[in-house]
């Protein structure tokens, strides 16, 4: 390992330590068990290397929101950490077009935000399979949005239930729980509960979907204390990105 290597390594170490630290915290002050808050890195625009460090600290899965940047990625991954067996989840919005691309590399898609988008991810995880560029089915959250503007990504509250109607139909998908992202400009405290009350709405009707992705960097704390049972944290581990890659 090169020292530059060692000095970055020894930079995501710390701040490793540091969101982890704020898990606990977090769990602490809502009596929650850290065990049922995953930690997913999100990896966009950082290199593979990043990723490669990442998962010599233990962290098996990352996340990516642009398929042209993740399938590449993955790649290199492979060559760095031939043995490894990362598991990769797409938090960005996919374009039906880009499906067959990301039947083959994730493992979970928690931007699920419509049926077109249901039957058209449905189909690529089949092709792929068929064409044995895949294994097993896919991982799906769906993906709300907390402030009734679905330009930005997300189906209304409204239209989830039937949306996960379709995902649970889907043969080729498996229905995981809800995923959503804090408005700017609202307390994401209120957004988070909103979210709250959606994913134990779901879990009602379906027992297994039991995944409610919310937090990032700046609002983990209080996506934990709603009860989010997975947070994606992309700057407070990997550092700042260029404004544009948001
Ligand atoms: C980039 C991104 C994150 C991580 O954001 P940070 O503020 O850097 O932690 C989380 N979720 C989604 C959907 C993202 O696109």
């Amino acid at each position: 390992m090169t020292d530059l290597e060692q000095r970055r390594r020894e930079e995501l170490a710390a701040a490793l330590a540091r969101v982890r630290g704020r898990i606990t915290t977090a769990c602490a002050a809502a009596g929650r068990d850290p065990a049922e808050v995953r930690l997913l890195p999100v990896t966009k625009t950082f290199p593979a290397r990043d990723v490669a460090l990442l998962v010599d600290l233990g962290l098996f899965d990352t996340a990516e929101a642009r398929d042209a940047e993740a399938a590449a990625k993955v790649a290199e991954v492979i060559e760095l950490r031939p043995a490894a067996a990362v598991r990769w989840h797409m938090v960005g919005r996919v374009q039906r077009n880009k499906c067959p691309s990301v039947a083959r590399w994730a493992a979970h898609v928690q931007s699920v935000d419509s049926p077109r988008l249901v039957e058209a991810l449905q189909r690529a995880v089949r092709s792929a399979r068929e064409a044995g560029r895949r294994q097993g089915t896919l991982g799906v959250l769906i993906q709300a949005s907390l402030d009734g503007d679905p330009a930005r990504g997300g189906c209304t509250l409204t239209e989830l239930e039937a949306l996960a109607d379709r995902v649970a139909a889907a043969s080729q998908l498996r229905l995981e729980g809800v995923m959503g992202v804090a408005p700017l400009g609202i307390d994401p405290g209120d957004a988070f509960a909103q979210l709250a009350v959606a994913a134990q709405r779901l879990r009602r009707s379906y027992p297994g979907a039991v995944e409610m992705s919310a937090g990032m960097s700046g609002d983990l704390e209080q996506a934990i204390t709603h009860g989010s049972t997975c947070v994606r944290v992309g700057t407070a581990l990997l550092g700042g990105r260029p404004l544009t890659s948001r």
